[in-house]
């Protein structure tokens, strides 16, 4: 357990990506006490395969499903900043927006996706991740942004430490011990009913599931579905850690303006042995 309490910031593309990929995390940094906030840049307004909904139907029905999820997980505070699902996000507007963020909420931890990782194909994930590295890199500069700080009350804000999440790419350097929150991520994966039935289209094929009309039996269907690969994913994450269930993540340091990967560069200059993942 942590001994001091610290603000944590997720900033997501989508409302269902916390689930996937850090919801077992989450749920145990709050029981351990620390605040919570998260950021959801889009408003996932395509993420369904119903043809008889428009995006703003979706767009509310999704912001529902990520409250009563965040709810399950302990996230004190859910921000949504309305942006199109699968645009064009100008990168430059959105680092300005979640700086002022960091800064307000005064955020030690910033999660968000890998921005670097390879073959990422949803400009959303790779915008999110890489516009929330910064912010939670270039926060502590005063000249940056300087109307926020006259005008809007905030003060620059030292983030500590950039957590990136995601399965593919960088070998993960912490993995979280997710066996005691398992229950409260499945639990906050079923409510995001359209993620559903995607699930059940990708890996379940046969079933033929009319999306706009599933039935109490196939729901209950599609929900096993899902609990089980959510369970073989923290189960394979896991074993590279000796844990049950976990998650993973690529995890760097701040220093205003860079990460502080350099000194692991030096390291390996010098022929010292890797560090080894944490586990927490
Ligand atoms: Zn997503």
């Amino acid at each position: 357990m942590e001994a001091e309490s610290i603000n944590i910031l997720a900033i997501i593309a989508h409302p269902d990506d916390l689930t996937f990929f850090s919801a077992g995390s989450i749920a145990k940094w709050a029981e351990q006490g620390h605040n919570i906030s998260t950021i959801c840049v889009t408003s996932g307004n395509l993420g369904t395969l119903r043809t008889d909904l428009k995006l703003d139907d979706v767009a509310k029905m999704r912001e529902k499903e990520l409250k009563a999820a965040n709810d399950i997980l302990g996230v004190k505070e859910t921000i949504m900043l309305g942006y199109p699902d699968g645009g064009f996000i100008d990168g430059a507007k959105l680092r300005e927006e979640l700086s002022y963020y960091v800064r307000k909420l005064r955020a030690d931890r910033v999660v968000t996706f890998d921005p670097w990782v390879k073959y990422e194909v949803h400009p959303d994930h790779v915008v999110v991740g890489r516009m929330a590295a910064e912010a939670g890199a270039f926060a502590a500069f005063p000249l940056l942004y300087p109307d926020q700080i006259k005008d809007r009350g905030v003060k620059p804000y030292s983030c500590s430490e950039i957590w990136l999440m995601g399965l593919l790419g960088h070998q993960p350097n912490y993995f979280v011990d997710i066996s005691s929150t398992f229950d409260k991520k499945i639990d906050a994966a079923l409510k995001f009913e359209a993620t559903l039935t995607l699930i059940a289209d990708l890996f379940a094929p046969g079933e033929d599931i009319d999306p706009a009309n599933v039935t109490e039996e196939q729901l209950k269907k599609i929900s096993k579905y899902a609990k089980s690969l959510l369970r073989s994913m923290a189960a394979n994450i896991g074993r590279k850690a000796e844990l049950k269930a976990a998650e993973a993540f690529y995890v760097q340091k701040v220093l205003p303006g860079h990460f502080d990967n350099f000194i692991q560069l030096m390291n390996e200059m010098l022929g010292n042995p890797p560090e080894k993942p944490k586990i927490a």
